[in-house]
């Protein structure tokens, strides 16, 4: 039940005068679709109205109000042709332009022999002063008015900037005073304006130094939004420490066999990061860790020592993947190393049907299966565990934060309790691990397995293709495995299909059947199958769109050609490069860009030749994407914040979160502040966390 003094923020914008239905479907598209969404649509402008010359005194360029005698309208005489209105005041003459006029618009709007106020930015056209489309035009009694400083918001098509305006302006009018969630001490250190006054202030600059977000009326709003965030993982933080873990630990039995099983030695980051999960598992407290470790650190035999913990105590494990490639793919990969332990092993996918199906779930419901992998189908409700200890997600990046809180859930409602360690590859930089992962516990897998080389980058102009492909004719001869990653263009899978699908056909007149295709829209079946033909060997050079980007691992492929990289993400083609050198050969990564690059798009492309240390790249992609777009947030699972800006404001995250922390700890929760930080988190819809203040 959301605060009733918070109902008029929450009423759709067709309540605010002036926002019928067509206008209300643009703002939603722009903002929202509620009045709050349009008070979170702050200024990323100004134009500034102020200067009130005479039409002699007026310079070309500038924006300027003009108090103006309507002389003479003079329509056009063919339509592609301006309409002109001749205007003068007692020091010269000044023409207004208009395309595709309507006269009697213009004649009503600017009546002959009439005074008029006229703000526009000024021309000069054959010596003669003009305004094309002035902006603002009204009568001579309201300059003063025109003549002030005006937001300027970011639009969409079809929105006029003053409808936007306005709307805003009437939305302000009805904002209620809300009761102070942040520290009165801390308020009055910062010097910030309450709530209702700080979103005034910040849709009302007067010079474009008043749009910086460290100004207190939008660090002010910044901050409410963070603390917000941080209240609500602090609350399922403390939620998931009160409901009381089981304390697993195991003789280490299993995990020596799988360890004098392996090929290689463990780095000491993944030994560090195994003791620190089973110091959590034997604890009995719930473990909720998160184990960050960059593509190819060796994150999985971590995943499956941890399983083993749980397998040793008597418990089961699960391991959740985000993709049926990745599930098959864990399952080859662990399949051996559980033999070698003596450990029942199995997978479950949603393409799991009938009688086979029913007899697994069977087995895992007695207790005969000790680790299930799979994908989201484990979550399925009738998947039930004899005694689920410890649940896995892995790129648990692509599951959202939402769904894993879902899924701790769901394995909680199976016996209460369970232990989960979830995993990323996304290197998250630390300002934004506290945004979205302030609940949990963090490891991070620093270095990479020994033997690796460094991948050799290259940025390469599509016009030498030709080039390219030559070169890799012979490394295929040689026997070596390619991946080809073929362009996001546009948003729409099937024109990237398309390209995806035209490239492959060319490679294929050259190179025949070595060549193979991956895309998301094929059949799981088909897609598997071709995956798996690359990794046996029998095709050598996988044209894929970006269903490769996760977790696939073929540590034969040495070479990774991406087509269009200036088009993507610096976190991203990271993770695509991540796919080869992760064998002992020397791997190569031609990026394909077509040029003229822009700014950013050359300083990603350097980035990426310069460094494969996926910290240091992602502390880059913020500084060039902007915090909003940081590793795509909606695939990242990272919350997006309307008002917080991850650069400017990150000294303010820490400040939340222990704010958030101390607030949980001593209960105001439920005392008299109560009812002012449950507005907060409302009003940034942080609702998930309101209900667990009704259950605490
Ligand atoms: P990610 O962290 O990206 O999930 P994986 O777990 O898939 O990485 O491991 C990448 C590759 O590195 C695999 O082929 C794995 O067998 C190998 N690997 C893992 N740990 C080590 C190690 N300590 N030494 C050598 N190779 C390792
Ligand atoms: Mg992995």
């Amino acid at each position: 039940m959301r605060p009733e003094i918070l109902e008029p923020l929450f009423r759709p914008v067709t309540s605010i005068p002036g926002i019928g239905q067509r206008f209300a479907k643009l703002i939603e598209r722009l903002a929202g679709p509620r009045v709050v969404d349009l008070l979170w649509h702050l200024p990323s402008g100004v134009i500034d109205r102020r200067a009130m010359p005479k039409i002699a005194g007026a310079k070309e360029g500038e924006v300027a109000t003009l108090l103006l005698r309507v002389d003479q309208h003079r329509p056009p005489r063919i339509k592609r042709l301006p309409y002109k209105v001749f205007c003068s005041d007692e020091t010269g003459a000044i023409v207004l332009v208009f395309f595709h006029a309507k006269g009697d618009y213009l004649q009503r709007a600017l009546p002959e022999g009439k005074q008029v106020a006229v703000s526009g930015k000024i021309e000069l056209y054959d010596g003669q002063p003009q305004i094309t489309h002035p902006d603002r035009m009204a009568p001579a009694e309201d300059i003063d008015e025109v003549a002030g400083v005006e937001p300027i918001h970011p639009l969409t098509e079809g929105l006029p900037g003053r409808t936007l305006r306005r709307a805003i302006a009437k939305a302000l009018e009805s904002v209620p005073a809300l009761p102070e969630w942040i520290d009165r001490a801390y308020l009055a250190a910062r010097g910030w304006p309450a709530w209702r006054e700080a979103i005034r202030q910040a849709h009302a600059p007067a010079t474009l130094a008043e749009l910086e977000p460290t100004l207190p009326a939008r660090a002010r709003l910044a901050y409410d939004e963070l603390l917000a965030n941080q209240l609500a993982l602090a609350l399922v933080r403390n939620q998931g420490r009160r409901r009381r873990g089981r304390p697993l630990s195991g003789d280490g039995r299993l995990r020596s066999k799988v360890l004098g099983a392996l090929p290689y030695r463990l780095t000491e980051g993944q030994n560090r990061a195994i003791e620190e999960i089973i110091a959590d598992l034997a604890a009995p407290k719930r473990m909720q860790r998160l184990l960050q470790g960059d593509v190819g650190s060796g994150k999985t035999v971590v995943a499956f020592l941890a399983l083993l913990v749980a397998v040793e105590a008597g418990a089961q494990g699960a391991l959740m993947a985000p993709t049926e490639i990745l599930a098959r793919q864990h399952f080859a990969t662990l399949a051996p190393l559980a033999q070698a332990a003596g450990v029942r092993i199995e997978l479950l996918t949603g393409r799991a049907k009938g009688a086979a199906r029913d007899r697994l779930l069977a087995d895992l419901a007695s207790g005969a299966v000790d680790i299930l992998l799979g994908t989201h189908a484990l979550i399925q409700e009738d998947v039930e565990f004899k005694d689920l200890g410890l649940a896995v997600v892995d790129e648990q990046h692509r599951f959202g934060v939402r769904q894993r809180l879902a899924i701790a859930a769901k394995a909680e409602t199976a016996t209460g309790g369970v232990d989960v360690l979830a995993m990323t590859a996304t290197p998250i930089p630390r300002t934004l691990l506290l945004t979205a992962y302030g609940d949990m516990e963090v490891s991070r897998l620093i270095e990479k397995p020994a033997g690796r080389q460094k991948i050799d980058t290259r940025a390469v102009p599509v016009e030498r293709l030709d080039e390219v492909i030559a070169g890799l004719d012979r490394a295929l001869k040689a026997g070596r495995r390619a991946y080809w990653i073929c362009p996001l263009i546009t948003d729409s899978e099937a024109i990237d299909l398309a390209a995806a699908e035209a490239r492959a056909a060319t490679l294929k007149e050259r190179f025949g059947d070595m060549v193979g295709l991956v895309h998301g829209r094929q059949k799981s079946a088909e897609r598997d199958a071709a995956m798996q033909a690359f990794v046996d060997g029998r095709v050598r050079l996988l044209v894929a769109t970006t269903v490769i980007e996760v977790g696939v691992d073929v540590p034969e492929a040495t070479i990774m050609v991406i087509e269009h990289a200036e088009r993507f993400g610096l976190a991203q083609l990271h993770q695509l490069r991540g796919r080869v050198g992760r064998g002992a050969e020397k791997s190569s990564c031609l990026l394909l860009y077509t040029a003229p690059l822009a700014d950013t798009a050359k300083a990603r492309l350097s980035t990426l030749r310069e460094t494969d240390d996926g910290f240091a790249i992602a502390e880059m992609d913020l500084k060039l994407r902007g915090p909003g777009e940081l590793l795509g947030a909606r695939q990242s699972g990272m919350p997006e914040f309307r008002l917080a800006r991850l650069d400017a404001h990150a000294d303010l995250i820490a400040v939340a979160r222990d704010q958030a922390r101390l607030l949980v700890a001593r209960e105001a929760m439920t005392g008299p502040e109560a009812e002012a930080l449950r507005a907060l988190l409302y009003l940034f819809d942080r609702d998930d966390g309101v209900k667990l203040l009704r259950s605490a």
